[in-house]
């Protein structure tokens, strides 16, 4: 991040801006809605500023800018129209440590001024760091598009309601659920469409409502984080990671979708380190029933679907042996999102009747699958957690009469920039696999309908995949 983003408090604050052309009026236009003292340097000066100086809303001083102007400046804005002279006084400016911006001369400048989305007092800044303004309009016009007109009035209508939430509802998330619900729910819609009092009505009946009800309780909410990009997630694993005050995550779950977790929720990594040890399921257990007896919201976030190969059930069993509420959202499970991204349907009616879903793991007491089962044909078998084993995997298939040119492949880092699909055959891909020294997480595919990902496959996001593609079509 190259630019740190504020919200700067300048009222009454002075502010200098250098030259008095057009560039400067639009400046100043923005400038004067945060209540700065203006002061306008420049030895031309248009007809607007000029009256808006007779008015008295700010100074001009109709001449050369000189270095002592920068004297009791908080900010600087420079726009004459010379850029060598621009670039002097910035240097100027930033060696007194005075935040400068030199309009359209980015290298130049110490902050650069967002597109913004004004709905006073909500206001939403877009950047692009200047790597394509046409990109941040784009965006700022999705966004204007997207809130409502008056959306900052909703805001300030939120804020009147605080006193009266403050006094009703002691507990702070009883309050955070009461805002929740009014923004969520009709009465801020109300409020968007116009109807003050259609809004007030309901924010009273929810006041009482919520202040008469019990304590909050404490609950767990097992999510399925998707497997790996973040706009994988579904609407409701988005609104319990916003709600949650306590995110206990696996290392499967990326930075990107812990993100997306409410700012001041606690988070607690509970997976297996790069070196160390993960934690052991009973303490994992343990954690979830302390922090829900505490009253807490507890998101426990899991790679891909809670309950495909992510010890869901064991989790939940303990957790309805403690008395503690629960409930789960699904998530797109590795399978899917590989499939998806790498274009190989799992199921297809020229290829594949059914598909299954088997861990490449032996089994806790050394018990295999039922290869003569997976070595049929006629069906997709996915393999999760199966790289470490995988020249096993295929040895067993075809020892149990499937065909050494039987299409699998290997999809790596599935729905992520790094994802790769090695596509090969089974008698193919272990060689293959070694030789391209594959990271986890890794997904194994067996099936006819692996062959269609040479011309099926969509989603090739760096050089690499795109090679892979290639050579396997
Ligand atoms: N609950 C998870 C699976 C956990 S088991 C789910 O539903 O997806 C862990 C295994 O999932 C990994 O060994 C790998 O085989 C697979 N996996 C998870 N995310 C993956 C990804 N992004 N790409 C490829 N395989 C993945």
């Amino acid at each position: 991040m190259k630019y740190f983003p504020i919200f700067y408090d300048l009222t009454d604050q002075p502010v200098l801006i250098v030259g008095g052309g057009e560039v400067a009026l639009r400046k100043l236009a923005l400038l004067e809605r945060t209540g700065a003292r203006i002061r306008v340097v420049a030895p031309v000066i248009v007809a607007a500023i000029l009256e808006r100086a007779q008015r008295g809303s700010l100074q001009v001083a109709q001449r050369e800018f000189i270095p002592e102007d920068l004297d009791t400046a908080r900010l600087v804005i420079v726009a004459t129209s010379r850029r060598a002279v621009n670039r002097w006084i910035a240097k100027l400016a930033d060696s007194r440590g005075i935040p400068t911006n030199v309009v359209d001369d980015r290298e130049a400048s110490r902050f650069i001024v967002p597109a913004i989305i004004d709905r006073d007092p909500v206001l939403v800044a877009v950047s692009t760091a200047g790597t394509s303004p046409v990109l941040a309009r784009r965006l700022r016009e999705r966004l204007e598009a997207f809130i409502p007109g008056r959306f900052g009035e909703l805001a300030l209508w939120l804020h009147q309601l605080r006193k009266g939430a403050l006094e009703r509802l002691r507990d702070s998330a009883e309050r955070r659920q009461f805002f929740q619900t009014l923004i969520d729910g009709p009465a801020a819609r109300r409020l968007i469409e116009g109807d003050r009092h259609g809004a007030e009505r309901i924010a009273r009946q929810l006041l009482a409502v919520t202040s008469n009800s019990a304590p909050a309780r404490g609950e767990v909410t097992l999510v399925g984080a998707g497997p790996g990009d973040p706009e994988l997630l579904t609407l409701k694993a988005l609104r319990a990671l916003q709600d949650a005050d306590v995110i206990l995550y696996d290392r499967l779950v990326g930075p990107a979708v812990l993100d997306m977790g409410r700012r001041d929720a606690a988070r607690i990594c509970v997976g297996k380190a790069a070196d160390g040890p993960s934690t052991p399921q009973e303490r994992i257990n343990e954690l979830l029933i302390k922090h829900a007896r505490a009253g807490q919201r507890v998101v426990r976030l899991k790679g891909g679907d809670p309950f495909i190969f992510g010890r869901g059930g064991e989790e939940l069993e303990a957790l309805a042996q403690a008395g503690i509420a629960f409930s789960v959202v699904p998530g797109i499970t590795a399978a899917a999102g590989s499939a998806a991204y790498a274009g190989i349907p799992l199921t297809h009616r020229d290829h594949a009747h059914s598909v299954s879903f088997v861990t490449g793991h032996a089994d806790k007491n050394g018990k295999e699958p039922n290869w003569a089962a997976l070595a049929q044909g006629g069906q997709t078998v996915v393999f999760y957690m199966g790289l470490a084993r995988l020249q096993h995997i295929s040895a067993q298939l075809m020892a149990h009469g499937a065909p050494g040119t039987r299409p699998a492949a290997l999809v790596v880092q599935a729905t992520t920039p790094e994802q790769r699909v090695l596509s090969a055959t089974l008698a193919t891909l272990p060689a293959m696999a070694a030789a391209a020294g594959l990271a986890s997480p890794a997904l194994l595919l067996v099936g006819e309908v692996v062959a269609l990902h040479a011309q099926l496959g969509w989603f090739a996001p760096g050089a690499d995949a795109a090679l892979e593609v290639h050579r396997s079509a």
